[in-house]
């Protein structure tokens, strides 16, 4: 896709946290920035950690919030699916963008993310899909101001890149954006998925009536990471560009268990 044919590209833009989540807004205005058809379909509530979750049990209802936009009251997987298939079903849209998300998507975040989940449903349909996260500072707390301007700052170049590419079969990009100001970001990198060495943390708490309750808490500390990793690329304060699979085979795997079953 040209700089020309991404001016007239239709973009759908949806995230994880929720329809009125400051980082949709900043991922809408960097999408209008580029294309003049940009259409937004949301979760009305935030959904984070729902991975790719689908709702199958209940009615799905989709509001409309203004012109192009809308909230659906389910998943992100629910929204890229009705997006698709009934908002823009007279034309499918040629990109679809998620989050951005508060919070970075690195190592195996990627499994449990809902804004990775839309992209990976976007993908399904056989659409080019792109997640952006933003990284919060690691002391755990949520800061007034996140850094979206470093987002608003890179995206646009990054999404033309992309854009640009032939992009292989059943693959989608996976960029988070580094805790800093624009000026002291280091690069863009691409990266593969790292790994924490810790799994999550979970701590058990009483309630006020001294019921014990479960919390789920992030990683105890970042390892040092392998080189070429997302999670090395932004503890270097670097963009890490990922581009992330559907096929989760282990396929180094095949020829053992191949024999084994022989
Ligand atoms: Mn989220």
């Amino acid at each position: 896709m040209s700089a020309d044919a991404l001016a007239s590209a239709r973009i759908l833009v949806t995230n994880d946290d929720g329809i009125g989540a400051p980082g949709i807004r900043v991922l809408e205005k960097i999408a209008r920035g580029l294309s003049r058809d940009v259409w937004v379909v949301a979760p009305e509530t935030q959904q984070s950690a729902v991975s790719h979750s689908l709702t199958i049990r209940r009615p799905l209802r989709l509001s409309t919030l203004g012109p192009k936009r809308f909230a659906v009251d389910g998943t992100p997987t629910d929204c890229v699916l009705i997006g698709v298939h009934e908002v823009l079903k007279g034309r499918a849209p040629d990109l679809v963008l998620s989050g951005i998300n508060m919070g970075a998507n690195l190592g195996e975040d990627i499994g449990y993310s809902g804004t990775v989940a839309a992209a990976m449903e976007a993908c399904l349909l056989g659409l080019r899909a792109v997640a952006f996260s933003l990284d919060l500072p690691r002391n755990g707390t949520v800061p007034k101001q996140p850094r979206w301007e470093t987002c608003a700052h890179f995206a646009p170049r990054i999404i033309r890149t992309l854009a640009g590419l032939s992009w292989p079969e059943a693959t989608l990009m996976n960029v988070n954006v580094p805790d800093l100001a624009v000026e002291a970001v280091t690069g863009i990198r691409v990266a593969h998925q790292g790994r924490r060495k810790d799994g999550l943390r979970l701590e058990k708490r009483a309630d006020p009536e001294g019921r014990p309750y479960w919390w789920i808490l992030d990683y105890t500390k970042e390892e040092v990471q392998p080189r070429g990793s997302d999670l090395s690329a932004i503890n270097a304060g670097a963009i890490a560009v990922t581009p992330v699979t559907i096929d989760v085979t282990a396929k180094g795997f095949l020829p053992d268990l191949v024999a084994a079953f022989a």
